[in-house]
């Protein structure tokens, strides 16, 4: 068979128009159909454009010189923005971004999901859209005798020094800066990688925005951390509102970041933060939003989406620490909260006790599992919540969705395909999808947030 001839071949150049961006934020070219993918092109915009690499589908291309810019384009106020993986789109405007990610949300909807006519409203975005995340997980490493703490650059593990970060927390960006120093100051290697060897691999920090509290995680390679008395002195001396110092240890090698022990250096194992009324522990290994000014506005659309009138049980699938259980049994005869991570659920206990609910109980275990499980029992919801990982719902977790036949689902997506897939199938199903409301936790990134209300027809 012969190989079907592309229009286009390795490092050739060319002058293209964009039309579009992909869900990772490339700029889209099309040759008689065939689609060019160029990072940090715009809808709009043309430009010449140096082809490097080419499959049977689609190419890739690199933006050399842009002849036209679009008028969404801004100047990205990070220096190391094309380097680092972490935003990609700095270079639009944030109205520019809150509509890509509209769009986006309804493209999937009725290419994944067969759900084209779902109305989904304009993304609900940040009146600051910088500096909004509460928590910083950085690599730590050496470079020629030197500590470095950054970012992975480009498609390695080679760790690219940050001195800070636009979208982080100011505070966060200080304990980065601080334990650097720190590690150099009581002759604390950075981890290599290659090698297995070294003793501080990350630096994990958590910010309460509301309760100013402040947590510091050091994850180590093995149990030694020399010098550990000093080290916690100084910290808390330098940052007084530090409430919780904690050491993660993680002996494997792999690039999951946490290990299973985790032991507090000082301080409590837990720090505090509140959205809206609602009190939240949370423990280092525990999932929590990391945009809390959009988490309220998430919350409340979810809550609203819920419509809750003080009779029904309700499902929160995926808890994490209860934040939306808490939400929900404000308004709920009786809420019951299922997640995976052991810690999450013994946190969602402690913040129904401290917040004096009585009408929760949280289930540790594997939503698919216990979800049928319940079923089983006899449990029947009016209304289900789901909020799962990016991966979306398990088959068997929709299944029993569907056995106990709530009136409602509210689905709490961080990824638009998981999100069309479910729908589908709860389509299919018996249910219908009514609406759809993008929420904006990740500005300057293409990452999408969205809930969707789905209703028994
Ligand atoms: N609703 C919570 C957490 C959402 S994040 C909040 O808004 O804070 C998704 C959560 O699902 C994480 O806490 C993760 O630990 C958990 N999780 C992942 N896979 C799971 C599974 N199979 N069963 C139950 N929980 C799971």
């Amino acid at each position: 068979m012969s190989k079907q001839a592309t229009p286009v071949k390795k490092n050739d150049t060319m002058q293209l128009s964009f039309e579009d961006l992909t869900h990772d934020g490339a700029g889209v070219a099309k040759l008689d159909g065939y689609p060019i993918f160029v990072p940090r092109a715009l809808p709009g915009e043309e430009g010449q454009v140096k082809i490097v690499k080419v499959k049977k589908n689609f190419a890739i291309g690199r933006l050399v010189e842009l002849t036209d810019e679009s008028e969404n384009r801004e100047e990205p106020p990070c220096p190391i923005f094309k380097r680092c993986g972490g935003c990609q789109l700095q270079h639009l405007s944030y109205e520019g971004q809150l509509e890509y990610k509209q769009k986006h949300v309804k493209d999937v909807l009725a290419r994944i999901g067969g759900l084209p006519d779902v109305p989904v409203h304009a993304t609900l975005g940040m009146a600051d859209p910088w500096r909004y995340r509460n928590k910083a997980q950085v690599p730590v490493g050496e470079r020629g005798g030197h500590i470095v703490a950054g970012f992975y650059a480009e498609r390695s593990h080679e760790i690219v020094d940050m001195p800070n970060c636009v979208i982080q927390h100011e505070e966060n960006d200080k304990v980065v800066q601080l334990v650097k120093k720190l590690a150099v100051k009581y002759g604390i290697r950075g981890y290599d990688e290659e090698k297995h060897r070294g003793t501080l691999r990350h630096i994990v920090t958590r910010h309460g925005k509301n309760s100013g509290e402040l947590m510091v995680v050091l994850v180590t390679r093995g149990k030694e951390l020399p010098n550990k008395k000093n080290l916690v002195q100084d910290i808390r001396e330098e940052l007084p509102n530090v409430t919780s110092i904690v050491q993660n240890i993680n002996p494997k090698r792999t690039n999951v970041i946490f290990g299973e022990k985790t032991e507090v250096l000082w301080g409590e194992e837990v720090i505090y933060d509140t959205i809206g009324d609602i009190r939240f522990a949370i423990s280092a290994r525990s999932f929590y939003q990391v945009n809390p000014t959009q988490t309220k506005v998430l919350y409340d659309q979810a809550l609203a989406y819920a419509n809750l009138s003080g009779n029904e049980t309700v499902i929160d699938a995926y808890c994490g620490i209860g934040t939306i259980s808490l939400f929900l049994a404000q308004k709920a005869k009786k809420v019951l909260g299922v997640e995976i991570v052991p810690e999450a659920i013994t946190d969602a206990k402690k913040n129904a006790e401290i917040n004096g609910f009585t009408n929760t109980e949280f289930v540790v275990g594997e939503a698919e599992k216990v979800m049928p499980w319940w079923y089983a029992q006899g449990v029947r919801p009016e209304v289900i919540v789901v909020d799962p990982p990016r991966k979306g719902c398990d088959e068997a977790l929709l299944e029993a969705i569907i056995n106990m036949k709530p009136k409602r689902v509210v689905y709490v997506s961080c990824n638009p395909a998981t999100l069309a897939r479910d729908l589908k199938y709860l389509s299919e199903h018996g249910y219908e999808a009514k609406e759809v409301q993008p929420v904006d936790m990740f500005p300057q990134t293409t990452h999408c947030e969205a809930v969707a209300k789905i209703e028994l027809v």
